[in-house]
C-alpha cells in the first residue's frame, strides 16, 4: 500500500470563537460498530493517518467509541426557520464537530460525527441516526460530488450494533460528514437573535476570514460577504436545478455559507419533469417543490441579510436598501447560471437572448409527456439524438422543435463531435435513481447486504461515463420501482 505523506494538520477555530456559539460535548459510545463504507481517496487528500483506515482504530473513532487526542468535540448553535417557522434553539443534536482538518490542497474542512449520540441541543432526540438515512446522505452526497456540485462529503459510515426506535425500531448508524464548514444562515439567525454586536462583529469575521477572505479587502467587507453568499447559493441552485435535483427541506438551517448542499434527508433526483414535484413525506404543501427552490433560495438569504442588517449601515434604512440592493441580484445570477448551464446540456456554449424560449418549450415538452428529465438530456447527448424522439407521444412538436435545436446548435463553429463531448460532460448518465438508493437502503438495513449499496457508490463516482455494467442504473424506475415519498433522516 502506498504510504500518505503525513502532514495531518488538524485545528480548532470554532472553539476559540465565544461560548456562545457551542457546547463541549462528548460522543455516546455504541455496542457494537461496524464499518459500511470509508471512503480512501478523501482520507488521503485529509492526509487522515493511516491507522484510522478502515482498521479497527478508525471503526472506534468514526462510530464515537474513542475520541483521538487530536478531537475536541462540539456541538454548534444554530436557529432557523423550518418550513418557515421561526425555532430560535435548533443546533446540533445529533452531531458532533470532532476536528477541522486543512487538506493537501490547503482547504480547512470540518469533520463531524452525525448520529454519535445527544447532546445539549436534543431537545428530547435520542441524538442517533437510522441506518436507512446515513446510506441515503453517503450515497447522495458523494454522487452529487461526482456530478461537481458543491457539497459536503461522506468518509465513513459504520453501523452502531444497537436499534433506533423511531415508527418501528430500525438498526442505527453513524455518518462522517466533511464540510467547508457547517455554519449556516441558521448560525447567523442564532448569533442575531443574542443581540450582542461584539458577538455578531466577532463571529462575521470569522466567516469571512475562513470562507470569503477577498471581501475583508473590500471597502464595505460586510456587504461582499453577503453578496458573495448570494452568488454561492445562486449558483448551487442552478446546479441543482439543472441536475434535477429536489433537496426537499431548504429550511434555512439546512443552507450553508459556503454553498456546499447539506443535509440529505428527503432529497430525490426528478424523474419526469415536472416542475411541481415533491417527495418529501414531510412537504404536504410543496413548499420545496422542484421549481420552488430559487425563490426559497432567496427567501433564505433574505433572512441572513436580516442578521447582518446592524453591520451594513448604522442607519437601518440604508442598510435595508443595500441588503435589498444585493438580494434582488439572486435572480439575476440565478438566471444567468441555470440559463448556462442548461444551454451547455443542448450543446450551445454561448447562450443567447433566444435560447431562453428553446429551454422553455422543450421543458413544457418534457413536463406534457412526463419525460425522464435525465435520461432525455443523455439520450440527445448521443451522436444520433433521433432516439431521444421515441421518448415522446407528441412526435409533430417535438419533431418542431428538434429543427429548431438543430439550427441553433448548427449555427456555431463546432463539429458535431465537439458538440456531442460537450453535452456528454455536464449530462449525467447515472444519476442517483431514488428507487435505486431505495433499495440500496432496503437490502443493508432487512439482510445486512451491502453489495448493491457498493456498486451503486462504485458507479455513481463517474456519472458522465457510458459502462455497459451499469446501464441497469441508468434506467428510470418501473411502475413498481418507482419511489414516491422520501423521508427525513430524524
Ligand atoms: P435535520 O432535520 O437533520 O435538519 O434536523 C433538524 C434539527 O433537529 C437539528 O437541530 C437536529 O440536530 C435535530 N435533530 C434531528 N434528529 C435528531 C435526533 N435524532 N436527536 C436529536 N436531535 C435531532
Ligand atoms: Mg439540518
Amino acid at each position: 500500500m502506498p504510504q500518505t505523506p503525513s502532514c495531518f494538520t488538524v485545528e480548532h477555530t470554532y472553539k476559540q470563537l465565544p461560548a456562545a456559539l457551542y457546547a463541549l460535548c462528548q460522543p455516546t459510545a455504541v455496542a457494537a460498530p461496524e464499518w459500511l463504507a470509508f471512503n480512501q481517496p478523501l482520507a488521503e487528500e485529509l492526509s487522515l493517518p493511516e491507522r484510522y483506515h478502515a482498521t479497527d482504530q478508525g471503526l472506534q473513532l468514526f462510530a464515537g467509541n474513542i475520541v483521538a487526542d487530536w478531537c475536541q468535540p462540539l456541538a454548534q448553535a444554530y436557529a432557523g426557520h423550518q418550513f418557515a417557522n421561526y425555532v430560535p434553539r435548533l443546533g446540533d443534536g445529533r452531531a458532533l464537530l470532532l476536528a477541522e482538518v486543512i487538506s493537501r490542497s490547503g482547504q480547512r474542512y470540518d469533520l463531524q460525527l452525525k448520529g454519535a449520540g445527544p447532546t445539549p441541543f436534543s431537545r428530547g432526540g435520542d441524538g442517533r441516526s437510522p441506518l436507512g438515512p446515513v446510506i441515503r446522505e453517503y450515497l447522495v452526497s458523494e454522487a452529487m460530488h461526482a456530478l461537481g456540485v458543491p457539497t459536503t462529503r461522506a468518509l465513513a459510515a459504520v453501523s452502531s450494533g444497537e436499534m433506533v426506535y423511531r415508527d418501528e425500531p430500525q438498526p442505527g448508524a453513524i455518518l462522517t460528514r466533511v464540510a467547508k464548514s457547517h455554519i449556516r444562515i441558521g448560525t447567523f439567525q442564532y448569533v442575531a437573535s443574542c443581540n450582542d454586536r461584539q458577538l455578531l462583529n466577532d463571529f462575521t469575521d470569522y466567516v469571512i476570514a475562513r470562507h470569503y477572505p477577498q471581501c475583508a479587502a473590500q471597502p464595505q467587507p460586510y456587504l461582499a460577504l453577503l453578496t458573495a453568499i448570494i452568488a454561492a447559493q445562486a449558483a448551487t441552485v442552478a446546479h441543482w436545478m439543472s441536475l434535477g435535483f429536489i433537496h426537499g427541506v431548504m429550511n434555512t438551517d439546512n443552507m450553508t455559507i459556503s454553498g456546499e448542499t447539506i443535509d440529505y434527508g428527503p432529497c430525490a433526483f426528478m424523474e419526469a419533469y415536472d416542475e411541481k414535484t415533491v417527495f418529501s413525506a414531510i412537504d404536504r404543501r410543496g413548499r420545496y417543490a422542484y421549481g420552488n427552490q430559487p425563490a426559497v433560495a432567496q427567501w433564505n438569504l433574505t433572512r441572513l441579510a436580516e442578521t447582518l442588517l446592524p453591520l451594513l449601515n448604522a442607519d437601518q434604512p440604508a442598510a435595508i436598501r443595500l441588503a435589498t440592493a444585493a438580494l434582488e441580484n439572486f435572480s439575476q445570477q440565478y438566471q444567468q447560471n441555470y440559463q448556462q448551464r442548461m444551454a451547455t446540456k443542448l450543446g450551445i456554449t454561448h447562450p443567447a437572448q433566444d435560447d431562453e424560449r428553446l429551454i422553455n418549450d422543450l421543458l413544457q415538452l418534457l413536463q406534457q409527456d412526463q419525460i425522464d428529465f435525465s435520461q432525455f438530456f443523455n439520450q440527445l447527448s448521443q451522436l444520433d439524438p433521433a432516439k431521444a424522439g421515441e421518448l415522446f407521444s407528441d412526435k409533430i412538436s417535438w419533431q418542431n422543435w428538434m429543427q429548431r435545436w438543430q439550427a441553433r446548435v448548427g449555427e456555431q463553429s463546432l463539429t458535431t463531435g465537439q458538440r456531442v463531448s460537450i453535452m456528454q460532460q455536464v449530462n449525467p448518465v447515472l444519476i442517483p435513481r431514488n428507487h435505486l438508493v431505495q433499495q440500496a437502503i432496503e437490502q443493508v438495513t432487512r439482510h445486512g447486504d451491502l453489495t448493491l449499496f457498493n456498486q451503486l457508490k462504485q458507479a455513481w463516482l463517474k456519472p458522465f461515463a457510458t459502462n455497459p455494467a451499469y446501464l441497469a442504473f441508468s434506467q428510470p424506475a418501473t411502475e413498481d420501482e418507482r419511489v414516491q415519498r422520501t423521508f427525513c433522516g430524524t
